[in-house]
């Protein structure tokens, strides 16, 4: 048998199969999670004039020390209107303007205030206690890059700069479709050989967070004609991921489906464990994913394939998972031929992360694997990893 991909090969063929979605307007609120689409650009100067970092007295560092007349005030939202006069002060609050003929800002702990009369006993350099103009970003400049996804303190630059909408991907719409005639959606009862059904929430959940629209169909039996219908209804989103038919057993029927509906398989299994038998075509621009029944392979496959496809198509940079480096906290054996993805759970011990693999690695065992929150890539080879050895990790469900 000609040997089989590596997921990292898989992946690239994945990626190369993605056509980003196009940008459409999408007003600040709402623009929480979403990907940019293109530079934006800040429409002021941020700050929008030279204005005050503390509570206290605008003045002239030149006029120090002194005991200054207080000739008015400038408060956040009401500036003095008129320069300061030469040799006063202006009481001023954070946040407001510091007046044309100030230079600096004397907080109000440091000095002595009598009637009209403020004493301030210190020199003081000229900017002190001043954010100047434009100091944290200038009018037209990238406030923040394509290509990003706007987190919380992008939204609030964007936003402090004066832009109202902003231009995101567009999101990938996702239909999920489980597969397997002994599937019962929980709540129902369970009769003899039947099992709850739980890749469908799963994948839904993981997909809704990485940012696409999903829709979910009812489960399919393992029947030409039943799953034949559901892959067709599937295939009107952007990306079909089913779970389950795509092994080697005579009910696994998923695949031949595909194909008579016009898709062309781009792969067929990888060297990974769990997830072997993953199958990934297209049909035009649709993607289609045929992520294995075991609840931990599909999770496994989501991270590695689906999640990384609906990252490129809002245009991420970006679009791989991040693996960082930890240590394992017990030996583990190797698979010789498949690359290993071990459910763990993660612990900063000092300096570095410490993954401790759950007991329970079988790819049905979705109860054990939800107590992990790392996901260890563990690399086909000979000899055990050693504890203490350095592994790779991918944070799950973050
Ligand atoms: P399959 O990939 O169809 O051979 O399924 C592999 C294993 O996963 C079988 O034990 C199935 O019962 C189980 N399985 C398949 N689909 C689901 C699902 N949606 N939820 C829970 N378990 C499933
Ligand atoms: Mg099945």
């Amino acid at each position: 048998m000609a040997s089989l991909l590596s997921f990292e090969e898989a992946q690239a063929r994945v990626l190369a199969a993605v056509r980003p979605l196009p940008a459409e307007l999408v007003p600040i609120a709402e623009a929480g999670g979403r990907v940019l689409a293109e530079d934006a650009r800040a429409r002021v100067d941020l700050p929008p004039f030279s204005s005050s970092a503390m509570d206290g007295f605008a003045v002239k560092a030149a006029d120090l020390p002194a005991t200054l007349p207080i000739t008015g005030e400038s408060a956040a939202g009401s500036p003095l209107g008129r320069p300061l006069e030469p040799g006063s002060a202006a009481a001023i609050s954070t946040g407001a303007v510091v007046p044309d003929g100030a230079d600096c800002v004397i907080p109000i702990e440091n000095v002595v205030v009598t009637d009209n009369r403020v004493e301030i006993p210190a020199a003081a350099v000229p900017g002190a206690n001043v954010r100047p103009r434009g100091g944290d970003i200038a009018a037209g400049d990238v406030v923040v890059p394509a290509r990003v996804r706007l987190t919380a303190a992008r939204i609030a630059a964007a936003a402090a700069t004066g832009i109202a909408v902003l231009p995101c991907a567009r999101r990938p719409r996702v239909s999920v479709l489980a597969t397997g005639s002994e599937l019962v959606a929980p709540g129902e009862d369970l009769r003899d050989g039947q099992i709850y059904e739980s890749n469908t929430v799963m994948l839904a959940s993981a997909l809704a967070g990485a940012g696409a629209e999903v829709e979910t169909e009812a489960p399919a039996a393992d029947d030409e004609r039943a799953l034949r219908e559901a892959v067709q209804r599937g295939l009107a989103a952007g990306v079909l991921v089913t779970s389950g038919g795509v092994s080697v057993g005579e009910h696994d029927l998923v695949r031949a489906a595909e194909r008579e509906l016009g898709v062309e398989e781009v792969f067929w299994r990888v060297s990974m464990k769990p997830g072997k038998p993953i199958a990934f075509g297209v049909r035009g621009e649709t993607l289609v994913f045929g992520l294995p029944g075991n609840p931990v392979s599909a999770l496994v496959g989501c991270e590695l394939f689906v999640k990384p496809a609906l990252q490129a198509l809002q245009g991420l940079a970006d679009p791989l998972p991040r693996f960082q480096p930890g240590r394992l906290s017990s030996r583990l054996r190797r698979d010789p031929e498949r690359d290993e993805f071990v459910r763990a759970r993660s612990q900063v011990e000092g300096d570095v992360v410490v993954l401790e693999p759950v007991v329970g690695q079988e790819s049905h065992m979705i109860a054990r694997s939800s107590a992990a929150d790392a996901l260890v890539h563990v690399p086909r080879g000979n000899e055990e990893l050693a504890a203490g050895s350095t592994v790779r990790w991918l944070q799950l469900g973050a």
